[in-house]
This record gives C-alpha cells, sequence and structure tokens, in this order.
C-alpha cells in the first residue's frame, strides 16, 4: 500500500507539473493573442419584446488559438485576470466594439461585458472616452454589462467611477442578475439601467414554479425601479411565451440568434428588415 500511495504521488506531482506549463504557455499565449489577432468579437442580438425588433447586440469576445482551437472566454478571462492582461484586453474589446457599432444604423447599441479587475484602477474611465472619440460612437449607443463581483471589493470607489462613466453618457447594466448573494442591496447604491436576468432562471421557468416566482418579482422590481429588463438565454416558445406576458423589456438568446461574425451583422439585419 506504501508502495502505491507513493506511486500514486508521483503520477499526481507529473501530473502538476505538466498542467502547470500547460497553463504558463497558456498565460505566455493569452499575452500575446492581441498582437497575433488571435482575439475578435462575436455578436448576439438584444430583442425588443414590444417589436420583436433587434434594439443592440452583445459583443462576445472569443480566442481563436492556433494550437488548441477556439477558447471559451469562461476559461481564458479568469486567466486574463490572473495575469493582469485584462486591463489591455478589455480597452482592445470596447474599442473594437465601439469601432462596428458605429457602422451600424444609428438606433442599434452596443452591449461591452467588463470584467471586476478594469475597475481596481479606475483605466476603465480613460478606456471608455478614449473608443468613444476614436470611433465617434455617440456615448448612450454603449452599454457596460458588469456583475456583482465588480461591487465586492471597494463598492465606493466603483460608484465613483460608475458615476463618471454614466456622466459620460453611457449606459450600465447589471449583468447575470440574480446568481449573487446580495443584488438587491448594490440597486440601492447606484442607479443601474438595466438588469439582465441570468439564463438559469431563463432556462428554469417552464418547470420551476420558485424560478417562476423569482423571475416575477424581477419584473416588478424593473418596472418599480424603471429598469429595463433583459432575459439572456431565451432557446424555446414556451420561454418566450412566459417572458411575454410577464412584460421582459428585452429578449436574447439563440432562439432569436446565436453570436454571430461581425461580417454577418449587415445580412442580419437587412433579413431582419425584410420581415
Ligand atoms: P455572459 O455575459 O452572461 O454572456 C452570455 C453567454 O451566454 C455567452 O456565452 C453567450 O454566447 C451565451 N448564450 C447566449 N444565448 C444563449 C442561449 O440561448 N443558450 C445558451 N446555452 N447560451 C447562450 P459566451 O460567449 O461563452 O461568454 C461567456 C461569458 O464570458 C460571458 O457571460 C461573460 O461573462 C464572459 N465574457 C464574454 N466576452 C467578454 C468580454 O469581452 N469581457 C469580459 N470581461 N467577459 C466576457
Ligand atoms: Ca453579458
Ligand atoms: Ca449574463
Ligand atoms: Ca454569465
Amino acid at each position: 500500500a506504501k508502495e502505491e500511495g507513493k506511486r500514486t504521488y508521483r503520477f499526481f506531482t507529473l501530473a502538476m507539473a505538466r498542467q502547470r506549463l500547460e497553463r504558463h504557455r497558456l498565460e505566455q499565449d493569452l499575452r500575446d493573442a492581441i498582437g497575433n489577432g488571435e482575439l475578435f468579437l462575436q455578436y448576439q442580438p438584444l430583442i425588443h419584446n414590444g417589436t420583436r425588433r433587434t434594439v443592440g447586440f452583445e459583443a462576445l469576445l472569443r480566442w481563436q488559438h492556433p494550437e488548441h482551437g477556439r477558447v471559451t472566454p469562461d476559461r481564458f478571462i479568469p486567466l486574463a485576470e490572473e495575469i493582469g492582461a485584462i486591463t489591455e484586453i478589455g480597452a482592445w474589446v470596447i474599442h473594437q466594439a465601439c469601432g462596428t457599432a458605429a457602422s451600424w444604423p444609428e438606433e442599434l447599441s452596443v452591449a461591452v461585458n467588463v470584467s471586476a479587475h478594469q475597475f481596481k484602477d479606475g483605466g476603465i474611465v480613460e478606456a471608455v472616452r478614449d473608443a468613444l472619440a476614436r470611433t465617434g460612437l455617440r456615448p448612450d449607443r454603449l452599454e457596460l454589462e458588469i456583475t456583482e463581483s465588480v461591487l465586492i471589493d471597494d463598492a465606493q470607489q466603483v460608484v465613483e467611477i460608475l458615476h463618471k462613466l454614466r456622466n459620460i453618457g453611457v449606459k450600465i447594466a447589471l449583468d447575470d442578475f440574480g446568481t449573487g448573494y446580495s443584488s438587491l442591496s448594490y440597486l440601492r447604491r447606484f442607479a443601474f439601467d438595466k438588469l439582465k436576468i441570468d439564463r438559469s432562471f431563463v432556462s428554469a421557468i417552464k418547470d420551476d414554479p420558485v424560478a417562476r416566482g423569482i423571475l416575477e418579482t424581477i419584473m416588478i422590481l424593473g418596472r418599480v425601479l424603471d429598469l429595463c429588463v433583459t432575459a439572456e438565454g431565451v432557446e424555446d416558445d414556451a420561454q418566450l411565451a412566459i417572458l411575454s406576458k410577464l412584460n421582459c423589456s428585452q429578449l436574447q438568446g439563440y432562439y432569436f440568434s446565436p453570436p454571430m461574425a461581425e461580417t454577418d451583422v449587415g445580412g442580419y439585419l437587412l433579413n431582419e428588415f425584410r420581415r
């Protein structure tokens, strides 16, 4: 048994060493990803519930790795945060998304996900100002999606940064709403423009009365606080029917469209216009 234990131990250290090496390489690759042109954005439409028209797109970051293929943001964003690359990547995303949106019809907005780390140094304000100035995008066409994790560390400093962003004229959305543990208290600290209900609620509304109850409550909250409420991850007719009845302001999900390449947005809009 002792021998076996030793073998297992050795096996684990080897596996761990390999994993560390893998990770180290991935970190290095990520640092180079912008320069190598491996990062790009896809765009997923946001649909107005009342008119069923596209009112904007959410920009979603993609990494095409030369060997590993497509690396998902759930994997590389945390890595970028850890190695401090998220500030540069985040600024690139904002600039890129603003540039693309500036070529769209001017009633369409673009939503960009912002990591908590981009708030740490306040550099986000400069990044947004710079992107708007360089692309000429009207500030109210840019929407920043932040999660509660942004507000956990130093809420006071973050709220100040949010006010600066608000003064620039951009919109602020609270993303993944309902998944954190104290969402409601944040609503008192800052007047968000929008709540995005997490996909986990949407996927549960058909057969989970509790999820549905929470969803209904969020809708009421949205109405009382005069917030736009978006449901993400809408995949089928049944979910759509329930969300429609609840008067959810905006809808997003595979039911309408998966995220698409920047070059496909024009065709998508033309097709919608013809409908
Ligand atoms: P998120 O902001 O909650 O984005 C929604 C995610 O749900 C996206 O995954 C989207 O592709 C996916 N989705 C949309 N509709 C459906 C649907 O009907 N069904 C299902 N099953 N999924 C749907 P994605 O693109 O893999 O992004 C994952 C997360 O990575 C995002 O979650 C966001 O937190 C983060 N992320 C993406 N781009 C960026 C970025 O530029 N910066 C930062 N900081 N985070 C980003
Ligand atoms: Ca988002
Ligand atoms: Ca979300
Ligand atoms: Ca999410």
